[in-house]
């Protein structure tokens, strides 16, 4: 057993998750690492890391990686719902079939790897959550209809998981960032709000990278257990909106 306790990312291939994975590992956590693509995270190579291939819309499958990471290094202390998926587009163009994509995996996801280890945390009177959200469950953009309606599910899920977890000392932090330069927007198939996206993207400078977002929810999870950042918005200095 190590002396840091195990913590769990899922959507730990890439972007924010893959840069939290490496920020939690390099501190010296044990990780769980929990995506589909299997390969790119055993590439990483990280110490005492556990990575498997998770889908998030499987609620048996994320309870069996954590079951699997926990009997080797302990009890998770902070799972991190990142995993996520944005077909942007215009609502009047987008296929039903992308919205069911996104709910399944940006809500339902979030609350199958949250049940995965609340029950845990509840017991041991610790723990902590950390809710992916974005600046788009704060408020809306026309182009991000269906997206933002399940940002907007994280942060309300988050608001009600603190106030309910508050009282057994399990923290829940919900992460609301701007543009962040990621793999993120290989998922917008809709061409139109592809390339508008990326002009106002070139407009303030690109998005920052995720390191910095990984480094963030590390000194936001090393702060005692007794102290909460309840949310973090972190966008590019020159986002206007
Ligand atoms: P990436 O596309 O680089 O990462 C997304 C991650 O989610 C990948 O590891 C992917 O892994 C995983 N994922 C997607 N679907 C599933 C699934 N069904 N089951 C398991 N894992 C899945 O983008 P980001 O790092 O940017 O995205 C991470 C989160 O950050 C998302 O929730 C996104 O909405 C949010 N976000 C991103 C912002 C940005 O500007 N980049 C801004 C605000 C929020 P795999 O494909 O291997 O399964």
């Amino acid at each position: 057993m190590l002396d840091k306790p195990l913590v769990a990312i899922t959507g730990a291939s890439s972007g924010i998750g893959e840069a939290t994975s490496r920020a939690f590992s390099a501190a010296g956590h044990p990780v769980l690492m929990m995506a589909r693509r299997l390969r790119r995270m055993e590439e990483m190579g990280l110490p005492n890391s556990v990575c498997k291939r998770v889908d998030v819309r499987d609620r048996d499958q994320i309870a069996a990686a954590v079951m699997e990471a926990e009997n080797k290094f302990g009890p998770v202390d902070m799972m991190f719902a990142n995993a996520g998926i944005a077909r942007l587009a215009d609502i009047g163009r987008q296929p039903p079939d992308e919205w069911d994509e996104m709910i399944d995996i940006n809500t339902k996801g979030v609350m199958n790897t949250v049940y995965s280890v609340m029950q845990g945390m509840i017991e041991r009177r610790c723990g902590t959550l950390v809710m992916m959200s974005s600046i788009a469950g704060r408020k809306v953009y026309p182009d991000h209809t269906v997206y933002c309606g399940t940002k907007y599910f994280v942060h309300a899920v988050s608001e009600s998981l603190r106030e309910y977890l508050s009282e057994f000392d399990v923290r829940v932090l919900v992460l609301s960032p701007g543009v962040i330069e990621t793999e993120v927007l290989s998922g917008v198939l809709d061409e139109k709000t592809l390339s508008e996206y990326k002009e106002n993207k070139n407009k303030m400078g690109g998005g920052i990278g995720a390191d910095i977002v990984g480094k963030l929810i590390l000194n936001a999870y090393q702060l005692p257990q007794n102290a909460l950042v309840q949310e973090i918005c972190l966008t590019p200095t020159r986002q206007r909106y």
